[in-house]
């Protein structure tokens, strides 16, 4: 087993670091406190190419594998995941579904446009009720000629108000259940859809979240993405990449809860000495510490298999679920280690336990990603599909073929 970085995967994790140290971090106090989101570090972030990442040169990307991908994404988190999130929804949510099922025209017409920033993009997924139970469309997709008519509600939508590009899923045949189920490219200035945003926010707040209306909004068959009926599928497969920068955005708020707190527990002094030379600061600096890391490689681990074309629907759950939880560890310790300055807004411990606590809530819960792994591990659901060997070390080990999946990285 090879736990090198290659050249060039060591030099885009140099780059992301330098960038989220030198321009994301001085802002992220006051955009916090302004509650606003940054045009300006926006196009600093396109000026440097960083959303064209892992997209082929082919579509204006530079074609980056998911293990530098996600150390990128861990990088921006670290600084400020307001900022990842907008960064992993226009890659992980917007710009690999339509890589993966856009026809040719659909990616020459957004993909360079999204890799360079000149438009952004948002995933419609979410309705008042249909969180968890995605299927549970009730926005509607009726055909009239070449044209869908489509009416209904999002909510909870990352980017949803700056968006130029949003990929709404809908129900077009209820009849059929999710196979009824489509996803439409909808430019956001069509007639008929608006957007607002949601605020007051706990946290990422200056990450636009916001809600779709569509009313009668006239959306052309040619900008259906995947065959009809394949919605459910598409979506599925935006959570399935948004889950992994997801997971890759926890271990960034992790390691910047253990930069925090070192510094703080080796300056601060309480009964005349450092409080981190008391051993139970120790142990929770240790415990962090052992949470970042074993989150690190779950994280690697999924990218490994997404850069093989190997299915990874369980190891990328596992790995969301692990680092949710364990960013939710890190920033309660960092309060903790902070005492009543933690909290204060005064000092970055709060905005890393505000921010930090949607990542067990997005991109699937944390019960909904102990359901999948459960559901694997009983046999009862695999979640590589049907046949799949149970663990990561059986499908690598070569004692079983290669999972022929490369349409789920
Ligand atoms: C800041 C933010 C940004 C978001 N961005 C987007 C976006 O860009 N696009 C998008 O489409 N959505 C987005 N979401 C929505 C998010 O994915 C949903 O909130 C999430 O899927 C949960 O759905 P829900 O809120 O309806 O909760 P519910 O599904 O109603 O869940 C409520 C509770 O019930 C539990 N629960 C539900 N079903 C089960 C079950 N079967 N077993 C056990 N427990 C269960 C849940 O785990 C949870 O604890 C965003 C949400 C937030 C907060």
């Amino acid at each position: 087993m090879d736990f090198e970085l290659n050249e060039e995967q060591r030099e885009i994790w140099r780059w992301a670091k330098e960038f989220a140290d030198k321009e994301i971090m001085p802002r992220v106090e006051e955009n916090d406190k302004k509650a606003e989101f940054d045009w300006d570090l926006y196009k600093k972030i396109a000026a440097q190419g960083f959303f064209g990442a892992v997209l082929p040169e082919k579509y204006g990307g530079q074609g980056v594998d998911f293990i530098a991908y996600a150390l990128m994404t861990e990088e921006i988190a670290r600084a400020c995941s307001s900022t990842r999130t907008l960064f992993s929804v226009q890659i992980s949510l917007v710009e690999l579904p339509i890589l993966k099922f856009g026809t040719e025209d659909q990616k020459m017409k957004y993909l360079p446009k999204l890799a360079t920033g000149e438009i952004i993009g948002c995933f419609g997924l979410t309705e008042p009720n249909a969180g968890s139970d995605a299927a549970n469309q009730q926005t509607t997709a009726k055909q009239d000629g070449d044209y869908f008519i489509l009416n209904g509600q999002k909510t909870w939508i990352s980017n949803g108000s700056i968006a130029n590009l949003a990929i709404v899923i809908a129900q077009a045949d209820k009849s059929l259940g999710h196979k009824g189920i489509c996803a439409f490219l909808v430019e956001t200035d069509t007639p008929g859809f608006s957007a607002r945003p949601i605020a007051p926010k706990l946290g990422l707040k200056s990450s636009d979240t916001s809600e779709l209306f569509l009313d009668n909004v006239r959306v052309h068959k040619d900008q259906m993405l995947g065959k009809f009926g394949e919605g459910f599928k598409v979506a599925m497969y935006c959570l399935d990449q948004g889950r992994f920068s997801v997971a890759a955005g926890a271990v960034g708020v992790m390691q910047g809860c253990i930069d925090i707190s070192k510094k703080y527990a080796m300056e601060r002094q309480a009964f005349g000495q450092k409080i981190g030379e008391f051993q139970m600061i120790q142990q929770m600096v240790a415990d962090m510490v052992a949470d970042c890391e074993a989150g690190r490689f779950l994280v690697l681990r999924a990218a490994y298999l997404k850069s093989k074309g190997v299915r990874n629907t369980r190891e990328t759950s596992l790995a969301k679920l692990f680092c949710a939880e364990g960013a939710h560890r890190a920033a309660h310790s960092a309060v903790q280690i902070f005492g009543g300055y933690g909290f204060s807004e005064e000092y970055p411990a709060a905005r890393y336990f505000r921010d930090g606590r949607v990542l067990s809530l997005y991109e699937g819960t944390s019960q909904i990603h102990r359901l999948i792994i459960a559901q694997d591990e009983l046999g009862i659901r695999p979640a590589n599909g049907p046949g799949s060997p149970a663990t990561t070390f059986d499908r690598l080990s070569g004692l079983y073929p290669e999972q022929p999946a490369p349409s789920m990285v």
